[in-house]
């Protein structure tokens, strides 16, 4: 249900004029398509997904000799649901030590999921450490102290400008000393700079690997869902500099881009883990690709 209402813009933009095709058609034609195509696209599916989408419709259509436009329905949502197998959901936090370095270009509400993210893993029963290794910004660690509050955990900093892997290793001797599950860092993600990107990244791959290389490592970019197309651009530059195992995609709540998921797992092959459907410390959902699509055409 709270899915649902996350999605409502993206569901409003996407479904009422999908609705309005399948009783408006008398028989499925090239502008029966073509205008399915339409909202696709305008629902920031993206022009290679959406292509991929409807020629699956059409061999499904042909192969199963569909005449109704109305019967294309749950056709068009199989559809959509198999560009989105990428076969992998949300990591579950179940047996192992973790660590999951989180990166992003400010503002598209990285600290907030780094927040959230604590706060979940806290009400499973897991003891998390946060570290604050997103030590360019001058206002991060602050942040990022109030959310740790807020969640109720532990929080590893360092000085402004200090080496962010130097705080992830303060951070992994304290997950170490403490027993912790679950180490949350949250990183830089100077995309203007990809040199340096990589550079601060590999350092701190390198010191999770020297000293805590029996845990699970997970990398999430945080990509601003209501920046439509433009999250998958990012995506693609963070794909470059790292091994990202997963997407938290935010502020899904606030826009009618939604669509943008389906672009990513299709066009990426990356999972999108988690979305952001507010604001607040409850407002991080795992990600399902088949709830996401059924929630779009409920
Ligand atoms: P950062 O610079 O990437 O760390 O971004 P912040 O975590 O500071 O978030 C930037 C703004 O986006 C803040 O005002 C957050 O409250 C807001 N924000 C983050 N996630 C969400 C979300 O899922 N929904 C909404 N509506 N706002 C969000």
């Amino acid at each position: 249900r709270r899915l649902v209402e996350g999605l409502s813009k993206t569901r409003d933009n996407i479904v009422s004029g999908i609705d309005s095709i399948f009783s408006g058609f008398s028989s499925i034609d090239d502008d029966f398509y073509e205008e399915i195509e339409e909202i696709l696209v305008m629902g920031d599916i993206g022009i290679n997904t959406t292509n991929a989408i409807i020629q699956n419709l059409k061999e499904q259509v042909a192969e199963k000799k569909i005449k109704e436009p109305s019967e294309c329905k749950q056709l068009l949502i199989d559809s959509i649901k198999a560009q989105m197998d990428v076969g992998e959901t949300a990591y579950e936090f179940e047996n192992q030590k973790s660590v999951v370095l989180v990166i992003g270009v400010n503002g598209v509400g990285k600290t907030t999921s780094v927040g959230k993210l604590a706060g979940k893993l806290k009400d499973q029963g897991k003891k998390v450490i946060l570290a604050a290794a997103d030590t360019f910004r001058a206002a991060a660690t602050e942040q990022l102290s109030q959310w740790a509050n807020r969640a109720g955990v532990e929080i590893i900093t360092g000085q402004n400008g200090a080496d962010p892997a130097a705080v992830v290793y303060d951070a992994i001797a304290a997950a170490k000393a403490r027993n912790a599950d679950v180490l949350l860092c949250d990183t830089a993600g100077r995309l203007h700079n990809k040199k340096n990107l990589m550079a601060e990244l590999k350092k701190i791959y390198r010191i999770i690997e020297r000293e805590y290389a029996d845990a699970h490592l997970e990398t999430l970019v945080v990509l601003d869902g209501t920046t439509g197309q433009n999250a998958l651009v990012q995506a693609r530059q963070f794909k470059e500099v790292a091994d990202i195992t997963g997407i938290i995609l935010t502020k899904l709540d606030g826009t009618a881009k939604g669509g943008i998921a389906v672009a990513i797992q299709a066009e990426l092959d990356i999972p999108v883990k988690y979305i952001g459907v507010g604001e607040s410390i409850d407002d991080l959902q795992k990600f399902n690709a088949d709830e996401f699509v059924n929630a779009l055409f409920d």
